[in-house]
């Protein structure tokens, strides 16, 4: 088997080019990768330094455990404890990895040059420009900030995005407290200043709300007892439900916590404008405008496109797409040698129905004109190893057999179906194509993936169809890239999270907060961050505890 996916494939001028500008030379093909974050650290990690020249681009020069950055927020977990900076990983790489701290300003596909600045950050020494060849082009740059072009958003809104806003937002959160002590302030003035917004109810959003509620209540009303009456916290979202990308149960486990922490949380309202005091928002069930005054508002709404990526998609024929498009083996579409990954990419799945004629001609073996149940057997492994959707779609319906899909017109079961019968066998099956979700999951498991497809690029060559995955066996496969959700975790405060592990395995309360600690620390990148989070968090139980004594 495997020959049927081969079929399925369509760019074969393209993949020509990449075969012939693969051949021996004495020197290393060039790897050149763009950001240090989940993506680009786990590609540097397992990429293979002794047949690539590996050169990294980003403009910070660290890698950051973005979970644990609403932690940083509130100060359980310090901000040096959840970065590794990059040349502590090169260095574990025996140094033959090359780091420059700058930011891409412009991808030439053409003439396969990225154009790089460097102190961009730094407004005493200017700025300096040079530019990088690349073999192959490893673009792992994330996403920047959403404000959906909200008046007001960038002036005066924060983002919870990097250290730096962590950082900014603790700093602004005491602020706010000192503000509202001063004397001779109305008790308006008062509660304003300690109105705390979150525009965005997902992950993100609400774990920055129950760790800005436990830092409150536990550490700051006992420094400004004056006012502990007049704080407020609200979360602002725009759809019915917050967490809303997670299991229902998690996300009305929520919403039950958040009511009784006095967290109020706005559901279908959205935000039109910020000005300096006010946040304007209009709720969608009466249509009306309502002004809310503020001491901070964070913005944490999804994530868009960094105008350069943009660009690049405008050379290569993607200038219609919201997002940076690659086919399953992580390809860019519409250019040769370049692959992207993590939050600056999507993948673009394969409709079932957009190949099914040469599909059907692959499976039907005997060239009958009819496919068999015996034949439709025979490929369904491979139909679903390329179609993931299938799969799904055979779940979901409680299909355990290749015989539950073969229907006649007449909707009873047959033993053989012709392209039109196939066709309505399988017309419901793309319906099931679900995006891959803008996680630290898929950026770090995409970049394994891409790294050991440049390492067994000398196999892949003799079999030009992309690179693929090797299993243990050694059988030579054409696997695309395949996503393991490892589930998702939310933390909600006062020691309480809910988390969701794969096979609809829902746990929420107390011991979750247990079972999420430990599954981050085990992802920790190296022994020194994993110590140090974990030190901070067990001085933060200590502190609690001799509180409470
Ligand atoms: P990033 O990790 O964002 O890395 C991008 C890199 O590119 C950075 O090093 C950046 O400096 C660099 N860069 C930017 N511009 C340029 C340029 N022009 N040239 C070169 N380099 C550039 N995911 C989870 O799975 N679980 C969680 O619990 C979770 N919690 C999160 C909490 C917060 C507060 C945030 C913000 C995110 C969270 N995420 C979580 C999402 C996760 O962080 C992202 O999905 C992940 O970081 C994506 O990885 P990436 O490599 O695509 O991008
Ligand atoms: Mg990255
Ligand atoms: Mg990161
Ligand atoms: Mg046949
Ligand atoms: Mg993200």
């Amino acid at each position: 088997t495997g020959g049927l996916l081969v079929y399925a494939e369509s760019n074969v001028e393209s993949r020509k080019q990449v075969v012939e500008q693969n051949q021996p030379e004495s020197k290393k093909k060039r790897v050149v990768v763009l950001g240090t974050g989940w993506g680009g650290t786990s590609f540097l990690k397992d990429v293979d330094i002794s047949s690539y020249d590996v050169q990294v681009v980003s403009p910070r020069n660290y890698f950051a455990f973005t979970p644990l950055l609403p932690s940083v927020t509130c100060g359980t977990v310090e901000a040096r404890s959840i970065v590794e900076p990059v040349r502590n990983i090169i260095k574990k790489r025996s140094g033959e990895i090359q780091f420059w701290e700058a930011e891409c300003l412009k991808i030439d596909p053409v003439n396969r040059t990225v154009s790089c600045r460097s102190g961009i950050n730094d407004n005493l020494a200017g700025h300096n420009d040079f530019s990088l060849q690349y073999d192959y082009l490893v673009v792992a740059v994330g996403a920047q900030v959403n404000t959906f072009n909200t008046p007001g958003v960038m002036e005066h809104c924060h983002f919870l995005k990097e250290v730096e806003d962590a950082q900014t937002i603790r700093r602004t959160v005491i602020d706010c407290f000192e503000k509202s002590v001063i004397p001779g302030l109305s008790e308006e003035e008062r509660r304003t200043n300690l109105h705390f917004v979150i525009v965005g109810g997902g992950p993100t959003g609400v774990e920055f709300a129950a760790e800005l509620h436990d830092y409150v209540y536990e550490d700051l009303v006992k420094i400004y007892p004056s006012v502990k009456d007049f704080v407020k916290i609200t979360v602002i979202q725009s759809g019915d439900h917050i967490l809303n990308t997670f299991d229902e149960r998690i996300s009305s486990f929520a919403e039950q916590k958040f009511q009784r922490d006095g967290i109020e949380v706005s559901t279908g309202c959205r935000v039109t404008s910020v000005s300096d005091h006010f946040i304007n928002m209009k709720v969608k069930s009466t249509g009306k405008h309502v002004e809310v005054p503020y001491g901070m508002v964070v913005w944490s709404t999804g994530v868009g496109t960094r105008p350069f990526v943009k660009d690049f998609m405008e050379q290569v024929g993607q200038e219609k797409r919201r997002i940076l498009a690659t086919d399953e083996w992580l390809r860019v579409k519409g250019c040769s040698n370049v692959y992207a990954l993590g939050d600056c990419a999507s993948v673009d799945q394969r409709k079932v129905m957009e190949d099914i004629s040469t599909i059907f001609k692959a499976a039907d073996k005997d060239d009958s004109g009819t496919l068999s149940i015996e034949e439709f057997r025979d490929v369904l492994e491979d139909i679903i190893i390329r179609y993931p959707q299938v799969d799904l779609y055979l779940k979901n319906k409680h299909f355990l057999e290749a015989k539950d899909l073969f229907r006649d017109s007449g909707g009873n079961e047959t033993e053989e179906v012709d392209i039109e019968g196939f066709k309505l066998a399988l017309s419901h099956v793309d319906s099931q194509m679900k995006s891959l979700p803008a996680t630290a999951q898929v950026a770090a498991q995409q970049g394994t993936y891409l790294a050991r497809c440049l390492n067994h690029w000398d196999q892949c060559k003799s079999n030009p169809e992309g690179p693929r995955r090797f299993k243990s066996s050694g059988r030579h496969e054409f696997l695309p890239f395949e996503y393991r959700h490892l589930g998702q975790f939310a933390p909600l405060g006062g020691d309480q999270a809910a988390a969701e592990l794969p096979g609809d395995w829902v746990s929420m309360g107390h011991s979750t907060q247990w079972l999420w600690y430990s599954v981050y620390a085990s992802k920790q990148v190296s022994w020194r961050t994993r110590y140090l989070v974990v030190g901070d968090w067990v001085a933060a139980q200590q502190g609690t505890y001799l509180a409470r004594c």
